[in-house]
């Protein structure tokens, strides 16, 4: 990996994703560090250029179009294109299990529509390359389809995500639009949804469900110009959203996405995973 090889980070002004971007930079690439608030995202992104990386920031908004547009056309503009996107920018609100509309609309919006927002808008700019572009999307082990404990327990909905024939993008929107629908009119919690952070849950359930669905549209993609998408789960990680609670830190909690981005020549894609091992969705 060169300074020639572009990474964009999102939500990279903290956390995580502030990671992220320090261990990517710490390779030599050049990092393109994001955050929706300008001020403090310069200052991450001085930190890290104190230390002699390779780091430029850039606001990125993932829920505000006119934001995501202004992105495109400066990378494009700067860099003509990138190689790697991770998409780390999420939010929660749980601290019990209140999934007011405020908070469920922001927690599916921002995690699940603005990562897609942002999947979206970068395709077009991922250049090809042996190698092949990568995404990587920070998910949670709360969105699997087949947590011991925390599921979806509509048997029949859960085997129409489960099953690649019956998934589709328009399936995935359709359910977190239910879940929606259902807390907006006081219905959610005989809705039969993951009963742990449900809003939460549910938009990293929907994440994870999106990776497999863009791995199977990119699988279609010629030689050369092949994208890889996978996401992961991090573990309970020390930062603002756990309450600096978690048992792993920043540092650990971004290895396994930063592994992901590089991964030399094992062409995998769709896949869920943790602790650098694949895990079930
Ligand atoms: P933080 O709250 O520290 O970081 C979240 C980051 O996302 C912040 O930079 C925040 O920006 C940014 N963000 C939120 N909304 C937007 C938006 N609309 N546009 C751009 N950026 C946005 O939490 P973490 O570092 O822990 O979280 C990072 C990711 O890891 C999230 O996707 C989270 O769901 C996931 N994760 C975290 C776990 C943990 O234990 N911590 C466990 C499993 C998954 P701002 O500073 O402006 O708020």
């Amino acid at each position: 990996w060169t300074s020639e090889t572009i990474a964009v980070v999102t939500g990279a002004n903290r956390g995580i994703g502030f990671e992220i971007a320090h261990q990517l930079a710490l390779h030599g690439l050049t990092v393109i560090l994001t955050s929706r608030e300008t001020a403090v995202g310069e200052e991450a992104a001085k930190v890290l250029q104190e230390g002699g990386l390779n780091v430029v920031f850039h606001q990125l908004d993932i829920v505000d179009p006119p934001s995501i547009e202004s992105f495109v056309e400066w990378v494009k503009e700067n860099y003509g294109g990138i190689d790697i996107l991770v998409n780390n920018a999420g939010v929660n609100f749980n601290g019990g299990s209140d999934n007011s509309v405020e908070y469920a609309e922001k927690v599916i919006g921002t995690n699940y529509f603005g990562t897609k927002n942002i999947i979206k808008a970068m395709i077009p700019l991922l250049r090809p390359s042996d190698a092949g572009a990568r995404i990587v999307n920070v998910s949670s082990r709360l969105g699997r389809l087949n947590g011991r404990r925390n599921r979806i327990e509509n048997l029949e909905l859960r085997k129409k995500l489960e099953d690649d024939e019956s998934l589709s993008e328009e399936l995935i929107d359709e359910t977190v639009n239910t879940f929606l629908e259902q807390v907006k009119d006081g219905t959610w919690q005989d809705g039969g949804w993951p009963h742990v952070f449900t809003d939460y849950s549910l938009s990293k359930l929907a994440v994870n469900a999106y990776t497999r669905v863009m791995a199977r549209i990119f699988s279609d993609r010629p030689e050369g110009q092949k994208i890889y998408i996978n996401c992961y789960c991090p573990g309970w990680v020390k930062t603002a959203m756990t309450g600096w609670a978690g048992h792993v830190s920043p540092e650990e909690g971004a290895d396994t996405a930063v592994w992901l981005a590089l991964l030399p020549d094992q062409f995998v894609s769709g896949k869920f995973f943790s602790e650098r091992r694949e895990i079930h969705f």
